[in-house]
């Protein structure tokens, strides 16, 4: 058995669906699906997009930063390189100033015999050696270590009976070393660096010689890239940034920080410190720091290079902002050249995307524009194709209506001759006997006349001029139905044309019941018709001859009519309205057959017997009627009989002083 399956609903075409952009089987489901895809696809672009930018920039700035750094980091180097090769040959410079010193017999002397004429020469000596050699101060200083003879013995500052016993570099010569000792001084509290030798008498120390120098020069002043130079426990002793000074790079032992306080060596301040943080280390000894607390300290490219001896250590610092600025350019200009590129792509695919998209609806209006010429062409193939057939039935139809045309011509032209024929027959007819019987009554008379009967020839002649009158009357009728001899009236006495009408048929009336009478329709009232009297008011817009001529005609078919009945009867009624005038005609004869009625009033159309009629009566009569605006009906009377109607306008304008009953009436 067949399963019984839901039927499915109408789906669109394939054509619909794609002129849509749809799938033919699309739902509302299918039709969101494409948009949640096409915008996930959008947000995928954008985030890849958003996420090139970021790789671009931060690529750009990593790369930046670390040239920068780079080149940052070779040129402190070289800077560092420099410095120290500078402050060491300043320092080799006076290495052997204090051996000098030693070896000198004025120095030995003073130490020997500190005689005041012994103290005055070393004095002297000791200032002009001073002098020359651009040291600071040069003394002397034996071995209770109390100051002998200094290169400033004149000035208020002057070292003379300052004791050294504490400083490293003095303790250090005494026991037959070299003193190198960089410190504040005792007496002027002014920095310096110093370097002492032992002085020999005979093999015995018997004193120290001691060279200060004053190195605040070296440290320069340029805060942007400080300069740092540190002693052998990490204190900064040297600095172009003041705060730094006296601070520790690492923290000091309590030791070390003792025998600092002991020597004096900072003038007993406190050494604290310097609030540094390592951020990176960099190939050559170098790295980024941090000085200073927060977050936003300065960070320097610290390059360090030791001395050797003395145990110092230089630093060169130099600032990593202008890198940090630098490789932040770079990354703002590459951000932009990337947002550049992209809008540009983004514009490209645009263009491109438009461009095909003007190829596609071209490509569609080419493809429309063909079907559309396929389909006129088709359309215009059917219209042609009905064009000739409505061309071909046209002639057809012309060709049928000529031959039609040609034929109702022929009709025409046979039924005129048949009608000449009809007539010509009547006309010889109607002629022949009048003719005929004149022959005879002309011979008849020759004879009477011969025979001298007076009386009998004329009575011949009289019946000869009956019949040329009546022949007469034949062709006055065709006369009359050919032509219109004369000048017409429009106003013609409706009682007077009846009158000389029933006149002329005085005769032929005899023994007929003729019943006349006046009929006004708006009043309703019937009258007899006295046909003596004057009617100057019933005038009908006709030629009162062609009025009688009618009369006449109607009168005598109705004679014709009546002829074989035992009790003939006729009437003549005048119907008056207030703008017609009637003559309604009826008789009590057999009436019209009613194959006959149409042809009543064709002209030669006669049912009767030959001679008896032409047909032409209707006819004339008829076409009276209707040169005078009227008309002329005929039908059988319900009683029986033929009743025939003449309708005639009356005149508008009536001339007659005599008021119009009918008229006045209404
Ligand atoms: P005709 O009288 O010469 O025949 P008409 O034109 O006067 O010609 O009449 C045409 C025909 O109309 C007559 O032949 C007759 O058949 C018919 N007709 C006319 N008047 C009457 C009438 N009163 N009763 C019956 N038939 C009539």
């Amino acid at each position: 058995m067949q399963p019984v399956t839901a039927r499915p609903a109408p789906v669109p075409s394939a054509d619909e669906a794609r002129a849509e952009g749809a799938s033919p089987y699309a739902t509302i489901s299918d039709h969101t699906r494409p948009d949640i895809a096409n915008v996930t696809r959008r947000l995928l672009i954008l985030f890849a997009l958003v996420a090139g930018l970021v790789a671009a920039c931060g690529l750009t700035y990593s790369v930046a930063w670390q040239s920068g750094i780079d080149s940052l980091r070779l040129n402190a180097a070289g800077r560092v390189d420099r410095t120290t090769s500078s402050l060491k040959s300043t320092l080799e410079r006076y290495e052997s100033l204090p051996y000098l010193l030693a070896e000198h017999p004025i120095v030995q002397d003073v130490l020997v015999d500190p005689s005041p004429a012994n103290v005055k020469r070393a004095n002297l000596y000791l200032e002009d050696l001073n002098r020359h050699a651009r040291a600071t101060v040069t003394y002397i200083i034996p071995l209770n270590g109390y100051c002998v003879a200094a290169s400033n013995w004149q000035g208020p500052g002057s070292f003379i009976g300052a004791g050294y016993h504490f400083r490293p570099y003095f303790v250090d010569a005494i026991k037959g070393g070299v003193g190198r000792f960089f410190g504040i001084g005792t007496i002027s509290q002014a920095p310096g660096y110093y370097i002492s030798q032992p002085v020999r008498r005979d093999g015995k120390i018997v004193g120290v010689a001691v060279v200060k120098l004053d190195l605040e020069w070296f440290q320069g002043a340029d805060a942007f890239e400080p300069l740092v130079v540190t002693d052998d426990h990490g204190v900064i002793f040297l600095s172009s940034v003041p705060a730094w000074k006296y601070h520790t790079i690492r923290p000091l032992s309590g030791q070390v920080a003792d025998s600092i306080y002991q020597a004096r060596q900072y003038a007993q301040q406190p050494i604290e410190p310097l609030p540094v943080t390592i951020e990176r280390k960099l190939e050559g000894d170098a790295q980024i720091v941090r000085v200073g607390g927060g977050r936003y300290a300065p960070r320097y490219l610290a390059s360090r290079r030791g001395m050797g001896e003395p145990d110092w250590h230089l630093i060169t610092m130099a600032p990593v902002s202008p890198v940090d600025a630098d490789a932040r350019n770079a990354t703002i200009v590459t951000g932009f050249g990337y947002v550049s590129l992209v809008l540009l792509a983004f514009y490209w695919r645009m263009r491109r995307a438009r461009v095909r998209e003007v190829m596609r609806s071209r490509a569609l209006l080419q493809k429309a524009y063909a079907e559309l010429n396929q389909r006129v062409a088709e359309r215009t193939a059917d219209l042609s194709q009905a064009n000739e057939q409505l061309q071909k039935e046209v002639s057809e139809r012309t060709r049928a209506e000529q031959e039609l045309r040609a034929a109702h011509d022929e009709l025409i032209q046979a039924s005129k001759l048949a009608a000449l024929g009809q007539m010509a027959a009547g006309i010889t007819h109607e002629l022949n006997q009048p003719l005929a019987a004149l022959r005879g009554f002309s011979d008849n008379t020759r004879v009477l006349l011969e025979r001298g009967d007076q009386a009998s020839a004329r009575e011949n002649l009289e019946a000869i001029a009956a019949l040329t009158e009546r022949m007469g009357k034949i062709t006055n009728q065709l006369k009359l139905f050919v032509g219109r001899a004369r000048p017409r009236s429009a106003r013609a006495p409706a009682v007077r044309a009846l009158r000389n009408a029933v006149a002329l048929l005085q005769k032929r009336l005899q023994g007929v019941e003729l019943e006349l009478a006046l009929f006004d329709v708006e009043s309703g009232t019937r009258s007899p018709l006295d046909l003596a009297g004057d009617h100057p008011d019933l005038i009908a817009h006709c030629d009162d001859l062609r009025l009688e001529q009618v009369l006449i005609n109607l009168l005598g078919n109705a004679l014709d009519a009546t002829a074989g009945m035992a009790a003939p009867r006729i009437s003549v009624h005048i119907e008056v309205t207030a703008g017609s005038l009637s003559f309604a005609v009826g008789d009590n004869g057999p009436g019209i057959p009613e194959d006959v009625l149409p042809r009543l009033f064709e002209p030669f159309f006669t049912t009767k017997e030959m001679g008896q009629g032409l047909g032409l009566g209707l006819a004339i009569s008829s076409s009276i009627a209707r040169d005078c605006g009227g008309t002329l009906v005929a039908r059988n009377a319900p009683q029986g009989g033929a009743l025939f109607v003449l309708t005639l306008r009356r005149p508008r304008v009536q001339t007659s002083h005599t008021a119009d009953p009918l008229t006045t009436g209404s």
